[in-house]
């Protein structure tokens, strides 16, 4: 079986366990690179675009929590964190700070494997990797990517380029629940918890359009206290 080339970023200041986290990747089949520190594990993210994140919450230039806000300005691609057990307090800020999952150390390589290769079918099933296509259709709604135009049931609807962002954003992690501060951060490109309010009038309105055209068709679900999600609905 061949793996599909992703590519997963190992952020890692101890040369033995990222030798044997890259030695394992390796055997699966998983191109990786790497970064010592978290400056360096920032720039990577930006310029290399790796599919998982596999962070260890321990480096010597900046605090593991930093980092994790730091690439979530970024991508919004999964991070694992990695961490030993005294980290423990510093793991479930990370995961509040929008992580994904987490092993602690020593772990046992086989799970960890395991976990990057469920987090890169989530990559690929929600980026729609593997899928070339500019149009995305859910249900009677219908993105063109290359035009921005959006329809519901083939009547154009008219959205103002954050709804658009926003929209396009939930459309591309169909199933997938994303955060206030995924979203703010996506759209907005920071983080200011006075965003929320904001970000809960576009959403509103942009519902608001979607759902006039359509036979009450709920696209845009919301998790309380936590996010918004787009329900897969099937073609039609
Ligand atoms: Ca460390």
């Amino acid at each position: 079986m061949t793996q599909k080339p992703y590519k997963i970023l190992v952020i890692e200041d101890d040369k033995a366990i990222r030798t044997l986290i890259e030695t394992a990747l390796e055997e699966a089949q998983l191109a990786s690179i790497s970064a010592y520190n978290g400056a360096s594990a920032v720039s990577q993210v930006r310029t290399q675009n790796p599919d998982v994140i596999l962070l260890d919450l321990g480096l010597p230039d900046m605090d593991g929590i930093q980092v994790v806000d730091e690439i979530r300005r970024v991508t919004i691609n999964p991070i694992i964190i990695v961490s030993a057990r005294s980290d423990d307090a510093d793991k479930i800020a990370a995961l509040d700070h929008g992580a994904d999952d987490h092993v602690t150390k020593p772990f046992n390589v086989d799970e960890l494997m395991a976990r990057v290769r469920a987090a890169a079918r989530r990559v690929e099933f929600y980026s729609g990797k593997t899928d070339t296509s500019t149009v995305f259709e859910n249900g009677g709604l219908c993105i063109h990517y290359d035009s921005m135009e959006v329809t519901v049931k083939g009547e154009v609807i008219h959205l103002t380029p954050i709804e658009y962002r926003i929209l396009k954003l939930l459309a591309q992690n169909t199933g997938r629940v994303l955060t206030h501060s995924m979203i703010i951060r996506d759209v907005w490109g920071s983080l200011d918890q006075k965003s929320v309010p904001s970000l809960r009038v576009f959403m509103t309105t942009l519902r608001k359009k979607l759902e006039q055209s359509s036979d009450g068709e709920q696209y845009i679900q919301t998790r309380i206290g936590v996010g918004y999600r787009m329900a897969p609905l099937e073609n039609r």
